[in-house]
């Protein structure tokens, strides 16, 4: 609903041929066009009022001015100590009490008692140059938010603040706690997921959310999925060792180079006749070398390659099966094989109660027809960790001006529609609160209800 407001509302603008752009689309024709004060964008500011938009109207500016300063100063995966430092200060500001974490990032339970629900945003930028040509571009040469998640931490810190003031205000404030995870290092392997949960950061949590801007999805809307919405994504490396010789006295040595292309073509091959197929492993190699001489057979060589897979079960049959494959696969030619697989993330699982609360709070607080089926993305997050051992989801938040360019993401020139700032901490604020509603719910039905509790919490 909101989303087709919003589309209506730009054609209505005067003197706009196109359906309304973002403030960064604007910018972006008017390279000369000097720095805009931040402030609401006018169609947001006429968007259909909830409880939510009221809360929000007071950070908004507020919260446009700081993800700009963000974008305008990324930092890389593990350096984000000025992000750190922005966002707990603020926090601070509130009355909150944010806990840092070893190096960088934070925690920040919202309300009282115990944080059963985290709601998690990553913090870091990418190695690349910024190119939108926006006012509020990277300042930093070879840094920038091209994967948007100076969008997640302020819409986080957003609806923390909006958290906070409900509390304040509410009689009987929010009725529980949130937690709010800022997590360093998204974008390297390994992560900042393990370190930030290793650092307690889901101690006492029942479940977990995420947001990530999707430049597929309209601003005003969301992508979502039940079951797996990234993937698995590991890498291969196997060295073969042998005495090497003389390519006519194959039986007098290991024959290498044999060996090594029965595991380039065996592996995959066996792989796929052990593994259900409907895991879609995918074994590919990039990288292959061995000799050099037409008639020496060599003591050395090397493949390497990805390995990538849509769901956990898969990902785990995999690591299992893979050391004892490579073994009997290379044993008959006597070479030594050391097999090197670097695990990356598991995809990200979102489990199904968790994404109907999350919807049901998004057609509430969103619109009813806001929420659109997402499909599997190959790409990997390090969210899916913290679902390895809680329920919850990742929802994709739309950052596409209705009508306007789809970008990419981890692309210089990648561009959102500042709009998305509100929606993102709507859609956070209003999860949360539905989860409130569902502990407060399955508390009053008793034990027994607990799962009846939890799928019919309104909000
Ligand atoms: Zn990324
Ligand atoms: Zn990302």
């Amino acid at each position: 609903m909101a989303a087709e407001g919003i589309a209506q509302r730009g054609t209505a603008v005067p003197g706009a041929a196109t359906p309304v752009e973002s403030p960064e689309a604007a910018e972006q024709t008017g390279p000369e066009r000097p720095r805009e004060p931040a402030g609401p964008p006018e169609s947001a500011a006429q968007a259909p009022e909830t409880p939510l938009t009221r809360a929000f109207a007071p950070f908004h500016a507020e919260l446009l001015e700081f993800r700009r300063d963000i974008h305008m100063h990324p930092e890389l995966s593990f350096q984000e100590h000025r992000t750190t430092e922005r966002v707990a200060r603020r926090l601070r500001a509130a009355g909150l009490e944010p806990r840092l974490l070893e190096g960088t990032g934070l925690v920040c339970d919202v309300g009282e008692g115990p944080a059963r629900t985290a709601l998690r945003a990553d913090i870091d930028a990418l190695p690349l140059e910024d190119r939108t040509g926006l006012p509020w571009a990277s300042t930093v040469p070879e840094a920038a938010h091209a994967c948007g998640h100076d969008v997640h931490l302020t819409a986080l810190m957003g609806a923390g603040l909006v958290l906070d003031r409900l509390h304040r205000t509410r009689p009987g404030g929010l009725g529980g706690a949130v937690r709010l995870v800022f997590q360093p290092a998204e974008e390297v392997t390994p992560g900042g997921a393990l370190s930030t949960i290793a650092q307690g950061a889901l101690d006492g949590v029942e479940r977990a959310f995420a947001l990530h801007c999707d430049p597929n999805v309209d601003v005003g809307r969301v992508g979502s999925r039940i079951g797996p919405i990234t993937a698995a994504g590991d890498t291969v490396v196997i060295r073969l060792s042998g005495h090497g010789g003389h390519t006519s006295r194959p039986h007098l040595t290991e024959d290498l180079v044999y060996a090594l292309g029965r595991l380039a073509t065996d592996l995959p091959a066996t792989l796929s006749r052990l593994i259900d197929p409907r895991h879609a492993i995918s074994l590919v190699w990039g990288h292959i070398e061995a000799g050099h001489a037409p008639n020496a057979i060599p003591g050395e060589g090397l493949l390497t390659g990805t390995l990538r897979c849509l769901d956990v079960d898969g990902w785990n049959q995999v690591a299992e099966v893979l050391p004892d494959l490579v073994d009997r696969i290379a044993g008959p030619y006597g070479v030594e094989v050391d097999l090197d697989h670097r695990r990356g993330v598991p995809p990200v699982v979102n489990t199904e109660d968790e994404v109907t609360l999350a919807e049901a709070a998004i057609r509430g607080e969103l619109g009813p027809d806001t929420v659109q089926l997402t499909p599997q993305s190959m790409g990997g997050e390090d969210f899916a960790w913290y679902l390895t051992s809680r329920p919850g989801a990742l929802i994709r938040l739309g950052t596409r001006t209705p009508g306007g360019t789809t970008y990419d993401l981890h692309q210089g020139d990648f561009t959102v529609d500042e709009r998305a700032l509100e929606s993102g901490v709507r859609v956070f604020t209003s999860i949360a609160l539905r989860a409130l509603a569902a502990d407060a719910a399955r508390e009053q039905a008793g034990p027994a209800d607990d799962a009846a509790a939890t799928g019919s919490a309104g909000g």
